[in-house]
């Protein structure tokens, strides 16, 4: 049975999840005792140590840049841990030929949005004493050294801008603010994953974990000053008894020792442009939930066991199969089998030669499809939940989640937020993970505009300490 083989490889077991969590849990260790991240780092300092309390007021912009979108905002926090926020969007697609340009090109860009987002909304400030405040959330690896400067680490989700590896976000940005004559300075970078957790601690400040589950993923958690390795021991001695916000990038964590990696994980992997690296997010995320689908339904296809053997255009090229449109298939679910049926053979074309009718799909297609999409996406929110439970327990261990609190954590990203039913498989897993008890105090909450609001409120909150060193 080609199908229920397919199925099978897809399955996460207790004992794989186990692993898993296993795993998670001594990267942590080994992340936060190694002394200089070189290379690939995780566990990386954010330097930020205030959560807000949901009292803070004022605008301030923030840049978010995202595997897919840029968003720009200006975000007045309101003071009760409300927010409203004006925003100007720009997506940039896979193909667009920005992603793997000339540095300065993109910079100038994202400082052009900027440029719009203020003569649009009349932003006030920025006069010539008085550059407005960013806060910058970035979605990819920055190896931070402060609050607002580090250095930009290897990029992914398709991004291979020239030259940009090693350079400092801060600088790139100061440049094109000046090139462009944008009166605006970045207060504050932020791993996405920060911003999450940020932001949904101004509106609920039990919140101890910032996870995201979009094109990518990645979580962040406080961790304490004393046992983080990487931070200079002046530091260390002033801020000893504090908390920092940490980014795990667990994107980057597993390898074969403990990632259950099957045959289209692997030829995935072997396909990608940046192979080995990011082998758990590969598995799991909104980028590669569609690929994963195409090369298993591929190998149905050689075998005659989908489509009778007729492979749809919609397969041929790399990538070509998104998230989104298995998300689509998903949640027709509950839709008569005959507009679920309509829905897939309109979706795939099949080519023929001039004189014979196209292959048309049948109920056992959309059946096999089905059953396709829900095994892979299903694995996809065990995988996340196996993060979620390792780092619970993570805090468990040091006594941060007391006993019947709820554990409160923010979510944002597109994979959560849209496919059906993800939050329930990912409660489902965690539930057998810990238990209903336990489960039941979990709380997945989504944390919306997350990174964007986070960046605005931690350029808030150390808008001061950088004028300070300027001076
Ligand atoms: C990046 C992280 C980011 C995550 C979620 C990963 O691919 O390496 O820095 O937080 O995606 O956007
Ligand atoms: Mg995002």
């Amino acid at each position: 049975m080609p199908l229920a083989d397919i199925i099978n490889t897809f399955e996460l077991t207790q004992d794989q999840f186990q692993g898993i969590v296993t795993g998670f849990k001594q990267e942590y260790e080994q992340g936060l005792n190694i002394a200089e991240a070189k290379g690939l780092a995780t566990m990386i300092p954010s330097y930020v140590t205030r959560l807000p309390t949901g009292q803070e007021k004022g605008t301030f912009l923030a840049l978010d840049l995202g595997g897919s979108t840029l968003r720009v905002c200006a975000v007045r926090l309101l003071g009760d841990g409300q927010v409203q926020v004006d925003e100007i969007k720009r997506s940039i697609a896979m193909t667009d030929p920005l992603r793997t340009g000339e540095t300065t090109a993109f910079f100038d860009w994202m400082v052009d949005a900027i440029d719009s987002l203020i003569k649009e909304y009349k932003i006030d400030g920025g006069g010539v004493s008085d550059p407005l405040a960013m806060g910058v959330s970035w979605s990819f690896p920055v190896n931070q050294t402060s609050v607002s400067d580090g250095k930009i680490l290897r990029m992914g989700k398709g991004f291979e801008l020239k030259g940009i590896e090693g350079q400092d976000l801060k600088t790139l940005f100061t440049d094109a603010f000046r090139r462009k004559n944008v009166n605006v300075k970045v207060t504050a970078l932020i791993n996405d994953t920060v911003g999450v957790l940020v932001a949904h601690a101004y509106s609920d400040p039990n919140a101890r974990i910032g996870f995201i589950y979009g094109t990518g993923t990645n979580a962040a958690y406080p961790e304490q000053v004393s046992k983080m390795a990487k931070l200079d021991p002046i530091y260390k001695e002033q801020h000893q008894e504090q908390e920092m916000l940490v980014n795990t990038e667990i994107d980057i964590f597993g390898s074969d020792a403990y990632l259950p990696l099957n045959r289209f994980d692997r030829l995935l992997d072997a396909n990608h442009s940046q192979p080995d690296f990011q082998l758990y997010e590969k598995m799991m995320s909104g980028a590669y939930l569609g690929e994963l689908v195409r090369l298993a339904a591929l190998e149905l296809v050689q075998e005659n066991a989908l489509f009778d053997g007729h492979l749809p255009l919609e397969f041929k090229e790399m990538y070509s199969f998104e998230t989104a449109q298995l998300s689509d298939l998903e949640s027709r679910a509950d839709d008569s089998i005959d507009s679920r049926l309509r829905h897939l053979q309109s979706t795939f074309t099949f080519e023929s030669p001039a004189s014979s009718p196209s292959y048309q799909p049948t109920e056992q297609d959309l059946a096999t499809m089905t059953e396709l999409c829900r095994a892979v996406a299903t694995r996809g929110a065990k995988l996340a939940a196996a993060a979620v439970a390792s780092l619970i327990e993570k805090q468990q261990q040091q006594q941060h989640l007391l006993e019947d609190q709820p554990i409160i954590i923010g979510i944002n990203g597109s994979t959560f937020e849209l496919y059906p039913q993800m939050p329930e498989r990912m409660l489902a897993s965690l539930s057998d993970w810990f238990g209903p008890v336990t489960a039941n105090r979990i709380r997945l909450d989504v944390a919306r505009d997350g990174a964007g609001i986070g960046g605005a409120l931690i350029a808030m909150l150390y808008a001061d300490d950088n004028d300070a060193i300027e001076q």
